[in-house]
């Protein structure tokens, strides 16, 4: 036999074992393929997206404690314990990039963003979901048919990406440390319900009740989002006895919740979020941190977050930088908007401006000033709707690589905040 036929059978066993596997697979699980894409900026490989799948499928179908629900089924009525399948979300095809920005940070982002072929979005910065926020890991439509995503702990990816699927197949938020659809995330959040997992195999392929249409493995046809409803970060509580250190040590899905963070006013809770900005032991809640002292902090907390930003921004910037200086920005909008402070206002309009920065990732620069600008547009004021539209004109004067936020989209939110107040913004 030539090489070239050796070449040509060995392709074909190939093949075969991987259409018998799928076979097998289909007839033994209750399959959702997902087609998962990434911008062309994000490192994701596809052995990685297979392990954070794996890890998805293992939270929902395994029964991690007695509380949680084994999600397997047989699509009987009722269902028979001899031909229960456990629900599974194999990766459909390579991962694909997806055309439209790296930046989740506005509604014409997002729209854009989910309105492009695929059902996993991989994107480099999430800080808008519903509302500009911070520190935000994952936002997706209640239902929808396409989620959104960073990159995060390695450990706690696949939980993530259960938490954000469960969404677009309708699910809300389920006040539980142990459940994934708990506000926040922490190694113990592995429980379904009975009723979550009707949901969560909802749009399984094999799933003879699935008529929705959706196809989430094929990353082919559009799925154009037509209106978004997020689930809102807001509606849950915090456990007796929290403490601002407690609250700043969480991980929320959607960011860090501002009417919560609202909950520790006070000059001592300001004096220790100060104190903890400072620490690089606390590097990684820093984005709680700043975001949660700008909420509660005073005019004399300005100074304590522009020079945290000043470091942060004195570093080479990668996308990781976009997200922590985003919430040092937002903090600032929220001081600026109870206190007035000149300082704060300066800072925004200041670091607003692309030809502020440097030029080394202009990608990169164009999201830093679009925070500043989201942030000025926060401070709901008159005045601040006027220095953010000369920001807009300098910058179009200056030309900027990316597009940035749409100006109207920044006008409605300063007239709401105008109009409600922030704290009204931001109520659940
Ligand atoms: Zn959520």
């Amino acid at each position: 036999m030539s090489n070239e036929s050796t070449r040509v059978t060995s392709l074909q066993t190939k093949v075969t074992h991987l259409a018998l596997l799928m076979v097998a697979v289909l007839t033994t699980a209750c399959v959702t393929p997902l087609s998962v894409r990434r911008h062309q900026t994000v490192g994701l490989t596809d052995a990685r997206a297979t392990t954070i799948l794996s890890n998805f499928s293992n939270v929902v179908f395994t029964a991690d404690t007695p509380n949680d629900f084994a999600c397997t089924t047989g699509f009987n009525n009722p269902p028979q314990i001899t031909d229960m399948m456990p629900a599974i979300y194999p990766r459909s095809g390579a991962v694909g990039t997806y055309a439209a920005t790296a930046n989740f940070n506005s509604a014409a982002a997002a729209t854009a963003i989910l309105g492009t072929p695929g059902y996993v979005k991989v994107v480099n910065n999430i800080s808008w979901c519903s509302q500009p926020g911070a520190n935000i890991i994952g936002c997706s439509p209640t239902p929808g048919t396409s989620m959104a995503v960073v990159r995060w702990t390695a450990a706690l990816e696949g939980i993530l990406w259960a938490h954000e699927f469960g969404h677009t197949v309708g699910l809300p938020h389920r006040n539980n440390v142990n459940a994934i659809m708990n506000p926040f995330i922490v190694p113990t959040a592995l429980e379904v319900t009975a009723g979550e997992c009707v949901s969560f195999v909802s749009r399984a392929i094999n799933n003879p009740f699935n008529t929705s249409g959706i196809v989430t493995g094929d990353p082919a046809p559009g799925m154009a989002e037509k209106e978004l409803v997020f689930e809102r970060v807001h509606e849950f509580e915090l456990a007796k006895g929290t403490d601002v250190v407690d609250f700043v040590h969480q991980t929320y899905v959607h960011g860090t919740p501002t009417h919560l963070a609202a909950r520790f006013e006070g000059t001592k809770n300001a004096q220790t979020l100060a104190a903890m900005l400072g620490d690089t032991r606390e590097y990684e809640h820093a984005g709680n941190i700043v975001y949660t002292l700008g909420v509660i902090g005073s005019s004399r907390d300005v100074s304590h977050v522009t020079k945290w930003l000043d470091t942060e921004q004195s570093r080479e910037a990668d996308w990781t930088t976009v997200q922590r200086v985003n919430a040092g920005m937002l903090a600032l909008a929220h001081l600026a908007n109870r206190t007035g402070s000149p300082d704060a206002i300066d800072y925004l309009v200041k670091s607003a401006l692309v030809s502020y920065r440097g030029k080394t990732n202009p990608e990169i620069e164009d999201a830093l000033a679009d925070s500043a600008a989201v942030g000025l547009a926060m401070v709901g004021t008159k005045n601040s709707l006027v220095l953010l539209d000369q920001v807009y004109s300098k910058n179009e004067s200056v030309g900027r690589k990316t597009s940035p936020i749409p100006f109207e989209e920044l006008v409605d939110l300063n007239l709401d905040i105008q109009e409600l107040g922030i704290d009204g913004y931001y109520a659940p």
